[in-house]
């Protein structure tokens, strides 16, 4: 599954019940994917979101990653958990 900056994507029903988070905050949320350039959406295989990382996920990175690569400040998710948001897909069962 494809998905390109601007769709709005929400994780999928299966993910959400894998992970107990059926009835939580994760099921609600929903993001717009951003144009990103980074070595894991290049393959297809993460998505950029438009969900601001917490200060805590970000202490890891250096004051100039974080200049170099603006997209570390976004949170990103396996492509695999997502699928487009509003559309019945496999990925619910
Ligand atoms: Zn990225």
């Amino acid at each position: 599954m494809k998905f390109l900056p601007g769709e709005t994507v929400q994780l999928t029903g299966k993910f959400l019940r894998n992970t107990g988070q059926i009835t939580g905050r994760e099921g609600m949320s929903r993001w717009i994917v951003q144009a990103c350039d980074c070595g894991l959406c290049r393959t297809g295989s993460f998505v950029c979101t438009n969900e601001r990382k917490s200060a805590e996920s970000l202490r890891g990175y250096t004051e100039a990653e974080l200049a170099a690569h603006p997209s570390l400040y976004l949170r990103h998710i396996n492509a695999g958990n997502l699928k487009h948001y509003g559309k019945p897909s496999v990925r619910d069962c």
